[in-house]
C-alpha cells in the first residue's frame, strides 16, 4: 500500500509551488517552496506537444505536468522528462502503481501495477462533417438506392419449397444429385 509520501510527491510534482514533507506517520512536517515547478514557457510547450492526457485511451485536453523521473529522485524539469496527465491518471501513476517510462525512441510506455504493458488505443476513425450526406453519396456512387422498404422481404406467405431452398443455399446440391449414379 502506498502511503501519504506518494500523495505528497504527486502534489509536489506539479500545480503548486508548495511542497509538503510528511513524517513517517503521515503528519505534515513542513510546507515549503522548494519544488521544481514547471515554468510557464515549458508548460506551454508541454501542452502543445502532448495535447492532452497521455494515459492510454484518455486524452482529456487538460492536465498536469508529470515528471517521469521524479525531481526528488534527480529527474530534471525538462520536456523529455515530462508527460501531461489528467488529475485522475496523475493519481493512478503516483498512488495506484501504474508506471510510465519514456522509451529510447521518445514514445511513452505505460504499465499496469502488475507490470503488464498497457497498449495505446487506436485513434478514432474520422467521421465526415455531415455523415448522413456522406453515406448517401457513397451509396449513390455504388448504385444503391436505400429506402424505407429496402429491408422488407418479398415473401407472400407461400409454403417453403425445401428442394428449391437447398438449391439456392447450396447450388452444388442439385448438380451432385443429378451426377450421382442411380441406385435401386
Ligand atoms: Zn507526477
Ligand atoms: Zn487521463
Amino acid at each position: 500500500m502506498l502511503g501519504s509520501a506518494e500523495t505528497s510527491r504527486r502534489l509536489a510534482c506539479d500545480a503548486s509551488r508548495v511542497v509538503m514533507r510528511h513524517t513517517a506517520d503521515g503528519r505534515v512536517e513542513e510546507v515549503g517552496a522548494r519544488t521544481r515547478t514547471i515554468p510557464p514557457a515549458l508548460r506551454r510547450v508541454l501542452h502543445h506537444r502532448d495535447k492532452g492526457c497521455r494515459f492510454p485511451g484518455c486524452g482529456r485536453p487538460f492536465g498536469q505536468g508529470h515528471h517521469i523521473r521524479h525531481w526528488a529522485h534527480g529527474g530534471p524539469t525538462t520536456l523529455s522528462n515530462l508527460a501531461l496527465l489528467c488529475r485522475r491518471h496523475h493519481r493512478a501513476v503516483h498512488e495506484e502503481g501504474y508506471q510510465v517510462e519514456r522509451l529510447p525512441d521518445g514514445e511513452l510506455e505505460f504499465r499496469r501495477p502488475d507490470g503488464r504493458s498497457l497498449p495505446d488505443v487506436p485513434s478514432q476513425p474520422s467521421v465526415a462533417h455531415d455523415p448522413v450526406h456522406a453515406l448517401r453519396a457513397r451509396h449513390e456512387s455504388q448504385g444503391l438506392w436505400i429506402h424505407a422498404r429496402t429491408a422488407m422481404p418479398g415473401w407472400l406467405g407461400e409454403r417453403l419449397d425445401v428442394g428449391w431452398a437447398i438449391d439456392v443455399l447450396h447450388p452444388l446440391a442439385a448438380r451432385t444429385q443429378s451426377e450421382l449414379p442411380a441406385h435401386e
